[in-house]
């Protein structure tokens, strides 16, 4: 048995809580049991006692006082206060002496001086045998008190309480005896749901994602479950995760370098001599090595985010500039193929971090104008609950059933038309951010018609 394991210790610690209450309960059982019998010894020297006094002064007196003695076990005496004897047993019976025990002068007229008519006192002989006196005033001549004395001595009393004793110890044995089984029944039952769920948490650790965790027995133990059971999804979720991303890094990366080799074979091969087709090729290779390199800075970029690396470097800022300040570098380059439409409220102030925020319209006017139809409208306007940022394009859009998955890293609506870099991790970067702000933000599509991203900023 495993001395620190649970079942142990709480086996133990029943046992140990069972021994301790038969113990207490044996010791107030015999206290009240010695109580008991000491109290009934009183009482029937006092009932012989209250006989022989109420015969006081009759013809019977004599005859109580003998057939107290032939009850077997009892001695009376009278004396007068002074200590001078004037009835024994030892005038009486030849077997039922009376002991070896003197209350002397003083001790009898202190007890008489202060009981309410009769006292007890405990005596013992030279043999350490102990004796209960009764005693009582029986007559007062002339002021000297004559006084009976009943005695009899424990030993019956402590015979008596000798064999409660063992039947009372038979008890607890048994008790003890019952409680080594019925412990040992309580902790495999109480321990028998955290046995369960280690066994499955064994399998989930073993890679099993389908192990579910048992409930319905205590509340805690519920709670437990239940929190695995959202870890073993958590897990299963992580790993279809890793695996997709394996699988899309590596198609996504394997494909420029495929180019980046193929169009450098042809130069080797053919384009070598011909600066014209030899430029044309090195241009495939230069672009798809920026693919490739973007391709890798964002997966790094994400991973950061959500290894919770990254942390917002907050400023008080204009959106509207910082949108203006963005389309119009934009324009500059790109004036001939798309049109850039502004709609911006002035002076709209925002508490964020300046360069996430750029990254995220970055983000989104570069798949606008990926997806779009050339024209690319960007709007930054005042509203009742904040500043709201919307990036609007015209092409084909993203279907409904598809809206909530573009967030997803890797998610590429159409993965096969590979025109622009993509790689389906521009939205989830945009996605980080957002969260890290801790802003609304969503996407609204009517394919065909326009589809139109929007972000709420709280105004600073
Ligand atoms: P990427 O554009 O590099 O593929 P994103 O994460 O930016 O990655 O976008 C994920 C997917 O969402 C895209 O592949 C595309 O299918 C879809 N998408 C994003 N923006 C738009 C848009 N404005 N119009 C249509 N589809 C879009």
């Amino acid at each position: 048995m495993d001395m620190r394991g649970l079942h142990f210790r709480l086996y133990l610690l029943f046992l140990l809580f069972t021994i301790v209450i038969v113990f207490v309960i044996g010791i107030l059982q015999f206290a009240n049991m010695k109580n008991n019998i000491e109290t009934t010894l009183k009482e029937n020297l006092m009932e012989t006692g209250r006989s022989i006094s109420s015969a006081y002064g009759s013809e019977a007196y004599l005859a109580t006082i003998r057939s107290a003695l032939n009850n077997g076990e009892y001695r009376v005496r009278t004396m007068t206060e002074h200590g001078d004897i004037l009835v024994d047993t030892n005038q009486m019976s030849v077997y039922l002496q009376w002991p070896e025990i003197e209350l002397n002068r003083e001790e009898l007229r202190e007890s008489l001086n202060t009981s309410p008519g009769y006292f007890f006192v405990s005596l013992e002989d030279p043999e350490e045998t102990e004796w209960v006196v009764y005693g009582q005033v029986l007559a007062n001549w002339n002021g000297v008190r004559e006084v009976l004395l009943v005695t009899m001595n424990t030993n019956s009393m402590k015979q008596e309480l000798r064999h409660q004793m063992i039947s009372l110890a038979q008890v607890a044995c048994v008790i003890i005896l019952a409680a080594f089984f019925i412990c040992w029944l309580l902790t495999k039952q109480f321990l028998k749901p955290i046995e369960e769920i280690t066994r499955r948490a064994e399998l989930l650790a073993a890679g099993d994602y389908s192990v579910t965790f048992p409930r319905g027995s205590y509340t805690e133990i519920d709670t437990l479950a239940e929190v695995l059971d959202q870890s073993v999804q958590e897990f299963a979720n992580y790993e279809q995760n890793r695996r997709n991303m394996i699988a899309n890094v590596s198609h996504d990366m394997r494909t420029p370098l495929t180019m980046i080799k193929a169009y450098a074979e042809m130069i080797q091969t053919i384009s070598g001599d011909n600066p014209q087709k030899r430029n044309e090729h090195l241009d495939v290779i230069i672009s798809q090595s920026d693919k490739l390199s973007d391709f890798i800075n964002a997966t790094l970029v994400l991973s950061r985010f959500q290894a919770k690396l990254v942390e917002l470097e907050r400023t008080r800022f204009a959106l509207d500039a910082l949108v203006m300040e963005y389309i119009l570098k934009l324009q500059m380059i790109h004036q001939e193929d798309y049109t850039f439409l502004l709609e911006l409220d002035e002076d709209c102030m925002i508490h964020a971090d300046y360069m996430r925020v750029e990254e995220v319209v970055n983000n989104l006017v570069s798949n606008a104008m990926k997806y779009g139809d050339g024209r690319v409208c960007v709007r930054v306007c005042r509203e009742h609950n904040g500043i709201r940022l919307e990036i609007i394009d015209y092409g084909k859009g993203i279907p409904q059933d598809k809206l909530h998955l573009i967030w997803t890293r890797h998610y590429m609506v159409n993965p096969y038309a590979k025109d622009g870099g993509n790689s389906g991790v521009g939205l989830s970067i945009v996605k980080e951010i957002a969260d890290l702000h801790g802003i609304e933000y969503g996407v609204e599509s009517l394919p065909g018609e326009e589809t139109r991203f929007w972000f709420l900023f709280p105004e600073a």
